[in-house]
């Protein structure tokens, strides 16, 4: 019998990998290090709703997993942002570690609100010291 289930959605990522477009800094915040990949559509949501959809078993995923990644580019490399691990972690702590698939666009409107706040915390800083 082959026990894949768990490890499914790790088959999925280390495919799709190689096509992230990670930034070389965080998107809220410019911070250079420990950087993480965040996808506004959580993986393990969309591939279990694809999989229902589809009926796709555990076996059969290495097959599979090619098709996922091509129905769902989107969600793989465009509705995503590179973070710093802090504002990873803030996002994670808002929204779930898991968050629904129908949050996706207020995590995106999230991350620009802090991306204009961090913003003007710099000006207000920077003023300040003139
Ligand atoms: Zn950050
Ligand atoms: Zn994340």
């Amino acid at each position: 019998m082959v026990k894949l289930k768990r490890y499914c959605i790790k088959y999925i990522r280390d495919r799709a990998k190689s096509g992230y477009v990670k930034d070389d800094k965080c998107f809220i915040c410019n911070e250079f290090d420990d950087l993480d990949f965040h996808h506004f559509y959580t993986l393990t949501l969309l591939l279990k709703r694809w999989r229902l959809k589809n009926k796709v078993e555990d076996e059969d995923i290495l097959e599979w997993r090619d098709v996922f990644i091509a129905q769902h580019s989107p969600e793989l490399y465009e509705h995503a942002v590179t973070l710093c691990h802090i504002h990873h972690m803030k996002l994670h702590s808002i929204y779930g570690k898991n968050p629904n698939l129908g949050t996706a666009k207020k995590q995106a409107r999230w991350v620009n609100i802090q991306r204009e706040k961090h913003e003007k915390n710099i000006i207000n800083n920077r003023t300040t010291f003139i």
